[in-house]
């Protein structure tokens, strides 16, 4: 449990649940959204200290010409090298975490949002007082994942596969949000109602 203040609800779901979507109709509840994948893009930003690091232990190839980390090297180079690995996530993961915590700390709004699609994988659990799961048939994430992005099916396959499981997943899940049907107003409705509860749960 977070030990700020701050009440914190994490949302999490697979890939092409309506993470985005969903996030989107918290904001114009008007809740305060930090989201895990800006975060972790700011932390190697051009001259960051991490990004210095990165290129000292790295190769200054890892760094483009515009200043950004290159991070399809950087990829395919820890992918084959458990120990290249360790050490960017022994670099990056605390600062990540310092910087997540930071701005759920700044928010304003009567709670905060906390997005993270690996929230359950990254263990980070800790820093939110509960969590809302997304929840889609893994045929609609298929459907929906590719309609949005054509890359193949065989692809979107792969990276369902390389995240937790729909039933895992869930067994993490203070709240559930139902995505499966098309009608937004419907889903709108479901935020609604667990707005109003953390509202709730913050004035306590
Ligand atoms: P990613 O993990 O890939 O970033 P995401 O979880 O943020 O995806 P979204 O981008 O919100 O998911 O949704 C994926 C696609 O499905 C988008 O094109 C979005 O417009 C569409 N979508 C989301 N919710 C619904 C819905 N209830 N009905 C129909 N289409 C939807």
């Amino acid at each position: 449990m977070n030990k700020s203040h701050k009440v914190v609800i994490g949302l999490t779901g697979g890939i092409g649940s309506g993470k985005s979507t969903i996030t989107a109709m918290f904001a114009d509840l008007g809740i305060d959204i930090v989201d895990a994948d800006i975060v972790a893009r700011m932390v190697v930003m051009p001259k960051s200290e991490a990004l210095k690091q990165i290129s000292q232990h790295f190769g200054a190839q890892f760094i483009q010409s515009d200043g950004h980390l290159n991070r399809a090297s950087l990829r395919s180079r820890i992918f084959s090298n458990e120990q290249d690995k360790t050490w960017l996530n022994n670099l990056l993961h605390p600062l990540i975490r310092q910087r997540m915590i930071k701005e759920i700390d700044q928010s304003t709004s009567s709670y905060c949002l906390f997005v993270a699609p690996l929230l359950i994988e990254n263990n980070l659990q800790g820093i939110v007082n509960r969590i809302i799961v997304i929840d889609i048939t893994e045929k609609e994430q298929i459907e929906r994942t590719f309609l949005r992005d054509p890359s193949s099916r065989d692809e979107v396959r792969r990276i369902i596969a390389s995240q937790i499981s729909r039933t895992e997943r869930l067994h993490h899940a203070d709240d559930i949000i139902d995505n499966n049907k098309t009608d937004l107003a419907e889903v709108n409705k479901q935020v609604i109602i667990l707005d109003q509860s953390y509202r709730k749960l913050a004035m306590k």
